[in-house]
């Protein structure tokens, strides 16, 4: 299978636009995903189909709390990843490619979908666990399939694509949770092999789409905890994205690389009461039997709205458009399934 975006130079080089990495990669050479390869002037996917995890999962794991609550998604993952993240806590797949791709099974989109159509409860397809963008023809591939079926298509992405085949993907996905690291470009730079500004481009885009939009923090200590940058990014998810972005404020265990202790409840919480100045929709998330922090609110009337338990959701106050039975507030994507 051959990349579809990319463009060649006369010495035989060529340069990957998949994500902002923009990789020149010569001939025979990988990109920093190592899972596209130049072989003559060709860009090629070295591992088109491989499948690493699959798993039928509450929606709320992903997490998504306002797009189909309660219901289950078919969620899938490969190898490997455009970042580095010294922290990452899926290190195990993201940061492994393997070498040998002969010995394993490839799984067709079709099968993919079957494989989805199969589960009664299951409202789609996730792509996540490592980052899709870097499958990005395939997990289109099955997407198309998927939507043609009458399933939802959701991602789960570090954001880092750039911004033509991230319009590609708006007709196909039906919803996006997106992590923004960290809110400098400095923490980018040192700690995932990135840079910012393009994530924040992303957010913004995927908000003027208006695709299903949810925003993930992982809050690392030490590391970017300090409430004066949480603050800015509150303040930027505010305006440019709008209050009624839903963050999930998540809390990090030492994994891969970093040993920094576990985020303590404080921080977390520090964190929710500031983002709660800004924002209607907030969550602490990866923290069981923490219960206020994890209901929906109506925003307008005070109503509860969803009762959530570890990944459980219980919809006491949503009538089936996913509005507020007691004052008629639009909070939840729901459509009958
Ligand atoms: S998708 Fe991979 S090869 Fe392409 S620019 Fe990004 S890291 Fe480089």
């Amino acid at each position: 299978m051959v990349s579809q975006f990319y463009i060649k130079s006369d010495s035989g080089s060529v340069e990957c636009q998949l994500c902002p990495h923009l990789c020149k990669i010569k001939n025979e050479r990988v990109g920093v995903c190592s899972t596209r390869i130049n072989r003559n002037g060709l860009l090629e996917l070295t591992q088109w189909g491989v499948i690493a995890s699959s798993s039928l999962d509450p929606i709320e794991k992903k997490p998504l709390y306002h797009f189909f609550p309660g219901k289950m998604i078919y969620s899938i993952g490969g190898f490997g990843c455009n970042l580095r993240c010294s922290f990452c806590q899926n290190y195990e797949i993201s940061q492994y490619v393997p070498q040998n791709i002969d010995s394993l099974r490839i799984v067709s989109p079709k099968e993919v979908v079957m494989k989805a159509k199969i589960h009664p409860n299951n409202i789609g397809i996730a792509y996540t666990y490592n980052e899709p963008t870097i499958s990005y023809e395939y997990i289109l591939e099955v997407a198309k399939i998927a939507k043609l079926d009458g399933l939802k298509n959701v991602m789960v992405s570090n954001g880092y694509i750039n911004k033509e085949p991230l319009s590609v993907l708006f007709e196909f996905m039906d919803a996006f949770n997106i992590d923004l690291k960290a809110f400098t470009d400095n923490f980018y730079r040192k700690y995932t092999g990135g840079r910012l500004q393009p994530v924040l481009e992303s957010l913004k885009e995927i908000r003027k789409s208006g695709k299903h939009l949810e925003v993930t923090f992982l809050v690392i200590p030490n590391l970017n905890d300090n409430m004066d940058e949480a603050k800015s990014m509150i303040d930027w998810i505010a305006s440019e994205l709008g209050e009624f972005t839903v963050l999930h404020l998540s809390r990090y265990h030492p994994a891969h690389l970093v040993y920094n202790p576990i985020t303590p409840i404080e921080t977390l919480t520090n964190i929710y009461h500031l983002a709660k100045q800004k924002l209607q929709f907030v969550y602490i998330g990866n923290v069981p039997n923490i219960e206020v922090e994890n209901n929906t609110i109506c925003p307008k009337c005070g109503n509860v709205l969803i009762n959530r338990a570890g990944f459980y959701s219980s919809l006491v106050g949503l009538n089936s458009d996913g509005c507020c039975i007691n004052c008629g507030f639009s909070v939840v994507t729901i459509e009958e399934f």
